[in-house]
């Protein structure tokens, strides 16, 4: 077992109506600059991942999940708190692996940002200012542009 899968994460919302802990890997941040992203965090977003089945609530009062109909990427549901209105999980309910907005764990986290998503719709009051590798739309799947 490698030294990152035996980590066991921590996180919630502002509030605490939402908390949950995650038991094994935690894959490197993206940004995600698509439309769906911005009006959901305010900005572009910081997801890390995990597999679902590694994801408990310790507290989930507060969790509603919006199903985004407008994602590219079918069946999104994206989790948030009701109670203080933290954006906290991506998740395509057919799929193994649900994002986790990396703002919402406890630190240390051990994480590094390792690049961008969806370049191609990046909001127009920012710039991107690292070298780290940038795709035109999903992470890996699809056409990277520098
Ligand atoms: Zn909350
Ligand atoms: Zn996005």
């Amino acid at each position: 077992m490698s030294a990152i899968s035996q980590k066991q994460a921590t996180g919630g919302c502002l509030c605490g109506a939402v908390r949950y802990r995650i038991l094994g890997g935690l894959r490197g941040v993206v940004h995600c600059h698509c439309s769906k992203c911005r009006r959901f965090h305010g900005t572009f977003s910081a997801y890390t991942g995990t597999s679902m089945e590694n994801l408990q609530f310790v507290e989930d009062r507060g969790l509603k999940w919006f199903r985004s109909v407008t994602d590219e990427t079918p069946n999104v549901h994206r989790g948030f708190c009701a109670e203080c209105g933290s954006s906290l999980f991506w998740h395509p309910r057919d799929q193994t692996m649900i994002a986790v907005s990396a703002g919402s764990l406890d630190e240390p986290t051990g994480l590094r940002v390792m690049g961008h998503s969806w370049v191609s719709q990046k909001g127009d009051f920012y710039e991107i200012r690292d070298d780290l590798p940038r795709y035109a739309r999903g992470w890996e799947r699809s056409e990277r542009v520098s």
